[in-house]
């Protein structure tokens, strides 16, 4: 089976470099030295022309909304071998999808919405959960490539439901991370010891993955490392908050965390870490959390 990788951003590149260890794997990006880095420390082929897609069995997009999926798509769509699938591992639209999944099914290739999660460390390690929406039978035809970089793959429904899932989850990520600091904030202002109360909540009923790893190894070491952007986060939230009032859902605590995550993308940086919203309510207190 010949695959192709297009996106080798913090995700696609590690993901990409597991796929090709086990079946043969173009790989293009949109800054092309990032390509050619890969192929040199990868067994990756460098796709130097979208030409080079007529033979390929199964593509794999990992960009940063639909909309560069989109953007891609348009200059890949001739290209495309019929018959064959076209794995997106963006954490996308799945509205969006649906229009993309349509196109594709004229040119005769399947669309699979198959967003990841487990974050930098789970793409390094290969152990990223996949939660994937389209068709069972094409889902089986994909199971041992995604298996090169997934610990877990799990069928969620039809195409867009993959993309449904990922937002929701990650709507309860930012939503436990923002109540996390905010507790803590209100904590330091009251002058607890903040180790000392982490130490008790993450064996208590209030532990998360927020209280657990991103607070203690990312805020209160001030390092902040930007392995997944805040702005990427505040997409994500957008997209859990619209998918779910579409389907008529009530949304109250999506739709104020929805806004503090815009209003901290645009005034602590969309490029810094996730977890820098704390710093949002930092600034509010007049504390620091260290
Ligand atoms: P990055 O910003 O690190 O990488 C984005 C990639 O998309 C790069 O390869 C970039 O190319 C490419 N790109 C951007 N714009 C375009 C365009 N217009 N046309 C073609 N290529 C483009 O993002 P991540 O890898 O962090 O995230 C990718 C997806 O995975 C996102 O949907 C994100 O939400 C999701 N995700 C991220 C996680 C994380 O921890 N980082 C965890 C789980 C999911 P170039 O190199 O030229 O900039």
């Amino acid at each position: 089976m010949k695959t192709a990788f297009i996106g080798l951003g913090a995700m696609g590149y590690p993901m990409a470099g597991h796929l090709s260890q086990r079946f043969e794997t173009l790989v293009w990006n949109r800054t092309a030295e990032k390509a050619r880095q890969h192929a040199a420390e990868f067994k990756s082929q460098v796709l130097e022309d979208f030409s080079g897609l007529k033979d390929v069995d199964v593509i794999f997009t990992c960009l940063p909304t639909t909309s560069e999926v989109i953007q891609v798509l348009n200059q890949v769509l001739f290209f495309l071998k019929p018959g064959s699938l076209w794995v997106d591992c963006t954490s996308g639209d799945p509205v969006k999808s649906l229009d993309v999944a349509q196109t594709l099914a004229e040119h005769q290739v399947t669309y699979l919405d198959a967003p990841v999660s487990g974050g930098t460390a789970g793409a390094i390690n290969g152990a990223l959960s996949v939660m994937i929406g389209g068709p069972a039978e094409s889902i089986e035809q994909v199971r041992e490539v995604l298996s090169t970089f997934a610990g877990k793959v799990v069928h969620v429904g039809k195409v867009g439901s993959g993309h449904a899932v990922k937002a929701i989850n990650n709507m309860l990520l930012a939503i436990n991370l923002l109540s996390a600091g905010e507790g803590l904030v209100a904590l330091a202002k009251m002058g607890v010891d903040l180790e000392a109360a982490l130490e008790v909540i993450n064996v208590s009923s209030g532990r998360s993955n927020a209280t657990q790893n991103l607070i203690p190894q990312r805020v209160l070491t001030r390092e902040f490392p930007a392995t997944f952007a805040l702005g990427l986060l505040a997409k994500d939230a957008g997209i859990a908050l619209d998918v779910s009032r579409s389907a008529g859902a009530p949304t109250p605590l999506f739709a104020i965390t929805e806004s503090l995550y815009r209003a901290a993308r645009d005034t602590i940086g969309a490029s810094e870490d996730h977890t820098a919203v704390v710093k949002m309510l930092e600034h509010w207190a007049g504390v620091t959390l260290s």
